[in-house]
């Protein structure tokens, strides 16, 4: 691309990204299309010719963002959300322009060295001890999978980095305890170590969905007792469903008793920690040996990047450095060499929107936000025990609101759930507002999630009066 058009679009697309981020709250926050609506207006091959830049920048306006689930938008409160904020964004911009691979402190120093940086000022924002050793993956998924292959290695006299664990007569059965209410990517790691869904046992929880650390101790020994090696615990700070957040210091008493790797999954609540008053959050966690935080999630970074903290970054790096020939460098122990510490060989410069995003609103800043989403979420929760026909189905620990519509004379639980079901569809159909959902001891629980960097008290109270208002439409329907 020659650079004078180089120019010309990025001026064009930046003013276009300014405009778009502005007034995205204007837009429908989920797009009203058919499953395969997109996918039909695409060519069905490459261009064999290049085309302009203005017909493609012509395409994203009116094909690609009349599909979009607005992730971006101040009333998203489905999932966890993520915030492309503005430093994020344009240090995405540079990402991409630099384009280095950062598997190697010698394929790019400042690329590590930013990374490590970085890595250290958020682990001081959310008060971890200074031994954790901090890496960046993609997404939390990737950051619990080598986690546990960290703790998999960790056990003693097994060898499963050299012999595996397929055809050995000679190994124990293997298990990773978590609670009901842990990720599926727990699950999906376990598929992935070769432990199988067998290989993780579900704990079960308290009324308020946390670990119960006894039952926890009892499936430990029932375990042992048959013969079955436990080797890990996954603990969850910000469960998905509700934000439930597990007994740390309890469940890390018991691994230390038990000599078990303990995991910590704070994917998301671990962002509320950099709030000095919420920082109760993570004890325990001096005790824990690797825990997960995302930033793509709460922490103002666009998608996608997680962080992994380990006090035992030798055993990560034991579970996967190879050094083949090409890969040699001679700088020795004094760099990190990143690549080491996982399945990635190509890394992308994650490390630099962290960067932009931490330095430009100060650890201040982004606690002074967190802790606004969170009184916005007690004063949704609020507005849910006051009205006579909404009701709260967990407590709210953060900023995460469980609820359903519970209108007098609907009392049986197949038909509450059916009503809560066609009344999000009817909410999400508004394209005002967009939640998702999910069952909370067999019961249909809407999430509201506030974790947007532009959610504010007037939308929130917006979203408050569509929900109210689809609920007498879905009531008069029945
Ligand atoms: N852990 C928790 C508690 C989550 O809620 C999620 C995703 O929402 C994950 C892990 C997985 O994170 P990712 O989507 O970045 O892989």
């Amino acid at each position: 691309m020659p650079s004078d058009d180089f120019r010309f679009y990025g001026h064009q697309l930046v003013d276009r990204l300014a405009d778009f981020l502005v007034n995205v709250g204007q837009l429908p926050v989920y797009p009203n299309v058919s499953p395969g609506a997109i996918l039909s207006r695409l060519a069905d091959h490459a261009p064999a010719e290049g085309e302009p830049m203005d017909k493609i920048l012509e395409d994203v306006e009116h094909i690609i963002i009349p599909g979009m689930a607005h992730w971006n938008h101040p009333r998203f409160f489905a999932y966890f959300t993520s915030s492309g904020s503005g430093p994020g964004i344009l240090a995405e911009f540079l990402t991409a322009t630099l384009n280095v691979n950062n598997m190697l402190w010698h394929s790019c120093p400042s690329a590590t060295e930013v990374e490590q940086a970085t890595l250290d000022w958020l682990r001081q924002m959310i008060g971890l001890t200074p031994e954790f050793f901090g890496i960046i993956y993609d997404g939390g998924s990737g950051a619990t999978f080598h986690a546990l292959a960290a703790a998999r290695e960790n056990i003693v006299d097994l060898d499963i980095k050299q012999r595996g664990l397929a055809g050995r007569s000679d190994l124990p059965r293997i298990r990773l305890y978590t609670s009901e209410q842990g990720h599926s990517s727990i699950d999906k790691a376990a598929i992935a170590l070769g432990l199988g869904l067998d290989g993780v046992r579900r704990v079960s929880v308290n009324s308020e969905y946390q670990m119960d650390p006894q039952a926890l101790e009892e499936a430990i020994a029932n375990d042992r007792t048959m013969g079955i090696l436990p080797f890990c615990v996954v603990a969850t700070v910000g469960s998905t469903s509700c934000t439930s957040i597990d007994p740390l210091s309890a469940i890390a008493v018991i691994c230390v008793r038990e000599d078990l790797w303990l995991h910590v999954d704070a994917a998301h609540g671990g962002a509320a920690a950099v709030v000095p008053e919420m920082r109760h959050i993570l004890a325990g966690c001096e005790r824990a040996d690797s825990i997960v935080i995302n930033p793509h999630k709460w922490l103002f970074v666009p998608l996608d990047l997680s962080v992994l903290y380990t006090r035992k970054p030798e055993v990560l790096r034991r579970a996967f450095s190879l050094v083949p020939e090409y890969l040699r460098t001679s700088e020795g122990e004094e760099v990190v060499n990143y690549m080491d510490y996982g399945i990635p060989l190509g890394r992308r410069f994650r490390g630099l929107k962290l960067w932009f995003v931490l330095r430009y609103f100060g650890s201040e800043g982004i606690a002074d936000r967190i802790r606004e989403h969170i009184r916005l979420g007690h004063q949704f929760a609020e507005w849910i025990d006051e009205h006579s026909e909404f009701e709260r189905l967990a407590p709210v620990p953060l900023s995460t609101v469980c609820f359903r519509a519970h209108p007098k004379g609907i009392d049986e639980d197949p038909a509450l759930n059916e009503l809560n079901e066609r009344l999000m569809q009817a909410i999400n159909e508004t394209g005002e507002v967009f939640l998702s959902h999910t069952k909370l001891s067999g019961r249909f629980a809407m999430r509201f999630v506030v974790s947007h960097l532009q959610t504010d008290e007037e939308q929130i109270t917006r979203a408050w009066k569509t929900i109210q208002a689809r609920l007498h439409i879905a009531v008069s329907g029945l």
